[in-house]
């Protein structure tokens, strides 16, 4: 009786662990793409202000990367920065309407200068989520999905990981499991869309291979300068791949 119930307890614990399959991306494959977080925290303006906290967003980001490593790129989190709206009025102004380039106005201009990825989390707006640019991607706290089987069981690592799609230049693909359909929780890409993706990919400048990457930190760790090295390695240790590069990274990245 006792051993039954103890494997009916497992299985059905099973499918919430393996919403998303382990990518099997090999370390040498792996693009690293830095990614600033911006937490908007907006002083007045509750729906300019997200409730996710930082261990929030390192969980979220652990999703988008089990995801996207799928396609061999990895989001490598270059900071969270936790700021005031820009203009909070932008808000008050444009809420109710349906073209979201307002959303621009609401980023905090010195943050978001860096070579990176900008994604900026809000409370409420009227989407999921929207990319608008390289520095100007947006996605709220409330975001509601239509469950799909095999789906993400959580919104904001699947609206996340699709903004970012949008980003490397996938457009909408309305087959409901995928990670480009709208509006489900699905996550998976076709081998057109992993192309098309790394292809867009490569041609940022900032955006580097995982060799590259481990081949800077491990020359900076062996000249001494082991604050840098560390920084470098941070980008790599989250890669979810056990393997001895990861390892070496993580065990530096202190
Ligand atoms: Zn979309």
């Amino acid at each position: 009786m006792h051993r039954t119930f103890i494997l009916i307890f497992l299985l059905s614990a099973l499918p919430l662990r393996a919403q998303i399959q382990a990518p099997k991306t090999p370390f040498d494959d792996y693009l690293v793409a830095p990614l600033r977080v911006h937490r908007l925290v907006t002083p007045g303006e509750l729906n300019l202000t997200t409730t996710l906290e930082e261990k929030d967003l390192h969980r979220i980001f652990e999703k988008v990367n089990r995801i996207w490593g799928h396609a061999g790129v990895h989001f490598a989190l270059e900071s969270i920065l936790t700021e005031p709206a820009a203009n909070p009025n932008a808000y008050r102004q444009n809420y109710k309407s349906r073209q979201l380039r307002w959303l621009l106005a609401i980023r905090p201009k010195a943050s978001r200068q860096a070579d990176c990825f900008h994604i900026y989390y809000i409370k409420r707006f009227l989407a999921n989520g929207v990319y608008i640019g390289r520095d100007g991607m947006f996605v709220k706290d409330l975001a509601r999905l239509r469950n799909v089987e095999g789906g993400v069981g959580e919104p904001i690592p699947r609206v996340t990981s699709h903004e970012l799609g949008h980003a490397l230049t996938l457009r909408h693909r309305q087959a409901i499991t995928n990670l480009m359909a709208s509006g489900t929780s699905g996550w998976t890409f076709n081998e057109a869309e992993i192309k098309q993706a790394r292809d867009a990919a490569k041609k940022l400048k900032w955006i580097r291979t995982a060799p590259e990457i481990l081949k800077q930190a491990d020359a900076l760790y062996k000249k001494g300068d082991k604050k840098k090295a560390a920084a470098l390695y941070r980008q790599l240790a989250a890669i979810p791949l056990r393997c001895p590069e990861t390892a070496r990274a993580a065990k530096r990245a202190n």
